[in-house]
């Protein structure tokens, strides 16, 4: 081995003992913490396990599909034999090993923890990957990620993303998708989706979706702090669905209200864990998120549909609607339903928190642009810029305090 492999193997084993150790960290910390009830563990005991599609397969005992975004239809990945596996790092310690030279110094720290993980472990190139193409980030991940690997990846399908939803053409354009990614996953496994396998796995989802939504009636009581809350949310794909559901389903009673105070909702760019610094802000600041609408949490799915569409294409055409009308994301160029999402919870909180990630576009963008009308209603705004790094937290606190105080 040369000298440049050696440092390179070297740094590599030394950010693989950083990652793990935050983890540890957030974790440990969890378990520590006043209002931790055993029902969580379950969770915990997930993102503890390690956040890996090979992790997942030997947990579940299938085969897992790597995945970014939430537009591609969970339940035609489960029938065709596959447990979805969304990719995703909160960790610091990747976003440094991903932020190489070679990267614009505003790549989305994101998917800059994603490449950091990816370098990491190679288990994520020797399976499928469907990537929705939501924002200009995520249409050069592959192109980030051969960086590393050129072989990257052996299965590999692209779900082309409408940049405008309303309209017949644009509905049209994204069932053509959708029965894309149908062909796609048969090709791959040998499995043909049919109506009976489809319901089965609708009826899967529509079960997850079902225990999510008593879990949100429980976080606008205030009895599921938002730390909680993306704890649960995070650790969706890292297990079964049936076993996730079964845990939050075992969970519930257990979630007693609590009063709540300087209620607010969060939006804006992902939290993934174990970078949880912005709300653990916020707690610490006394604001109580009693609603949020990220990907990686509240909307961490589109929710369940009627099994009961008649035939096969029906039900591929009621999910690919499904999907394509309850996907909030910004990268849609018509998307005012997101705004009126917001307001139509208003009665739930007193302000907006948006949280930007720095080099997230499609959030910054957005965060301009609703300040206005939620302000007209009314209700105060605060926009959080931030970056992998913990360094901000003090400036961050003294902004949020403040901002609480005008709640
Ligand atoms: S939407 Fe934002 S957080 Fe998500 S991948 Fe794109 S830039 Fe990153």
């Amino acid at each position: 081995m040369n000298a440049q492999n050696q440092r390179e193997t070297e740094r590599l084993q030394k950010t693989g003992v950083r990652v793990q150790n935050e983890i540890s960290r957030e974790l440990e910390a969890l378990r520590g913490r006043p209002d931790h009830m055993p029902g969580y563990d379950y969770f915990i005991d997930l993102l503890a396990g390690g956040i890996r599609p090979d992790v997942l397969e030997k947990r579940a005992g299938k085969p897992a599909l790597n995945l970014l975004c939430v537009q591609a239809p969970l339940e035609l990945i489960h029938a065709a034999g596959f447990l979805p596996f969304k990719i995703f790092s909160g960790s610091y310690a990747a976003d440094a090993l991903g932020a190489d030279g070679r990267l614009p110094a505003l790549t989305c720290p994101m998917l800059r923890a994603v490449r950091g993980i990816f370098r990491l472990n190679d288990s994520f190139s020797g399976r499928p990957w469907v990537l929705p193409t939501t924002c200009d980030w995520i249409v050069n991940l592959p192109r980030m990620l051969r960086m590393d690997n050129p072989q990257f990846a052996k299965w590999f399908h692209w779900l082309e993303l409408p940049h405008l939803k309303d309209g017949d053409a644009a509905r049209e354009r994204w069932l053509a998708e959708v029965f894309g990614l149908k062909k796609f996953l048969e090709k791959t496994t040998g499995v043909k989706i049919d109506r009976k396998r489809l319901a089965a796995s609708v009826a899967v989802y529509g079960r997850a979706w079902e225990a999510l939504t008593r879990l949100e009636e429980r976080r606008r009581a205030g009895a599921v702090p938002f730390v909680w809350f993306l704890i649960i949310a995070n650790s969706f794909f890292l297990d079964a669905p049936e076993q996730w559901t079964n845990a939050v389903n075992a969970l519930l009673p257990a979630l007693r209200g609590n009063e709540n105070k300087n209620r607010v909702f969060f939006a804006g760019s992902p939290v993934f864990f174990p970078n949880f610094k912005i709300p653990l802000l916020l707690e610490e600041a006394g604001l109580t998120v009693t609603g949020d609408d990220l990907c990686s949490s509240g909307r961490v799915f589109p929710g369940g549909i009627n099994a009961e569409a008649s035939s096969e294409y029906e039900m591929v055409a009621v999910l690919a609607g499904r999907y394509h009308e309850g996907c909030l994301c910004p990268t849609f160029a018509d998307n005012d339903r997101r705004i009126n999402s917001i307001l139509g919870d208003a009665g739930n909180f007193e302000g907006v928190v948006f949280h930007v990630l720095k080099g997230c576009h499609p959030y910054d963008m957005e965060s301009c642009l609703l300040e206005e009308p939620i302000t007209r209603r009314g209700l105060k705004f605060l926009r959080l810029e931030t970056d992998y790094t913990a360094e901000d937290g003090r400036n961050l606190l003294t902004r949020i305090e403040a901002f609480g105080q005008t709640l």
